[in-house]
């Protein structure tokens, strides 16, 4: 008797949509009672565009344009949202030795990878010691209640873009969670965050890109109650003389990292954190970034490029949440 292939089960309810400059969709296992399909639509795309208004240095008028056009060294009253934001950043900043630095915003755009513009080359070393005056987290401050930010200098500007994506996962969960939502897997641009199970039963599966610009299938992971971050130097970049200047810099030098990580993956409970220490470990390079990820008991997955291809360095913690964790 031929064996029937169960087809395999659908989402309750899925949207996708583009935000961020990146595309989003989220997937629900199951629409409690009560809850209109279109509500939990709508809700979602706000909650996106909210933190696109707040948080987006492509947009003019948003909450950090303001903050970052205003030359002024007083406090700047801000949203709670964003205060924590900043605030969670400054965090990794202090415990990354400033490899992670929101203020290395006009580092990013002078190499072309901010609102302003593609480069095909390096800019000239002297612009890069200019503008480098302008970098350091220590110069940026937050205050929680009232809400504000203040900057030292007032050239300073910060740019969300390494951390603001998970924030944005976030919000979404807590909107879905408000609603009594308790299976649903969310993904803004590559960071992911699941709850519950996946339609038909079991953990969310969660597939891993390979390092390389054609992309492909690194790991299929079995997710639950969890969020995960992937930052790496093979989409956002350009190459010049054989040499690869991707968009994650590294403030110390001024310039895009050159070591031989190829991508890093973070587990989170928050995806604002697993995106934020995503961003950091790849600035640090995968010995240092091995190091502080242990010392911070990280479930962290570094793939690196050696002369035979890639090789995969996993953090004690990740290697323990998936010996016990369900497989695939
Ligand atoms: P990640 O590793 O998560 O982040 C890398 C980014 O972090 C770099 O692009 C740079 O901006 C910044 N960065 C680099 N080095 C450091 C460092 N040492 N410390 C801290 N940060 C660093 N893109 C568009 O093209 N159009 C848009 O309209 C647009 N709108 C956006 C709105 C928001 C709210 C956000 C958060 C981003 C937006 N982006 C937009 C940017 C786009 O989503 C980014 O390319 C993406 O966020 C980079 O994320 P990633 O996962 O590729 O890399």
């Amino acid at each position: 008797m031929a064996c029937r292939q169960e087809p395999p089960a659908k989402p309750a309810l899925v949207q996708r949509g583009w935000v961020m400059g990146t595309s989003y969709v989220v997937k629900l296992t199951k629409l409690p009672e009560g809850v209109a399909a279109a509500d939990v639509r709508q809700g979602i795309a706000r909650v996106l565009s909210e933190v696109d208004r707040r948080m987006s240095t492509y947009l003019e008028d948003s909450e950090v344009s303001r903050f970052n056009r205003s030359r002024s060294t007083q406090w700047f009253p801000v949203s709670r949202e964003l205060a924590a934001v900043v605030s969670a950043a400054l965090e990794i900043s202090e415990k990354t030795g400033g490899a992670y630095d929101i203020t290395v915003g006009p580092l990013v755009n002078l190499w072309g990878f901010g609102p302003e513009g593609r480069r095909t080359e390096p800019p000239p070393q002297k612009e890069i010691e200019r503008v480098r005056g302008w970098i350091g987290y220590q110069k940026l401050h937050v205050r929680l209640d009232p809400p504000a930010l203040k900057k030292d200098l007032p050239e300073l500007f910060i740019d969300l873009s390494s951390i603001a994506k998970g924030y944005g996962v976030d919000r979404v969960a807590q909107f879905l969670e408000s609603l009594g939502i308790e299976d649903y897997l969310i993904e803004v641009g590559g960071e992911v965050r699941v709850r519950g199970e996946r339609p038909g039963g079991g953990p969310w599966r969660v597939a891993i890109e390979k390092p390389t610009p054609k992309g492909g299938v690194a790991e299929v992971l079995p997710l639950r109650d969890m969020a995960i971050a992937t930052s790496g130097d093979y989409r956002n970049y350009f190459e010049k003389d054989g040499r690869r200047y991707s968009h994650t810099i590294d403030p110390r030098t001024g310039a895009p990292i050159q070591h031989h990580l190829a991508s890093v993956s973070v587990l989170h409970e928050k995806a604002m954190l697993a995106d934020g220490w995503a961003t950091a470990l790849m600035v640090l390079g995968e010995r240092d970034g091995m190091d502080l990820a242990e010392r911070e008991t990280l479930p962290v997955l570094f793939i690196v490029k050696t002369d035979e291809g890639f090789q995969e360095m996993k953090t004690a913690v990740w290697e323990q949440t998936f010996t016990q964790g369900d497989r695939p």
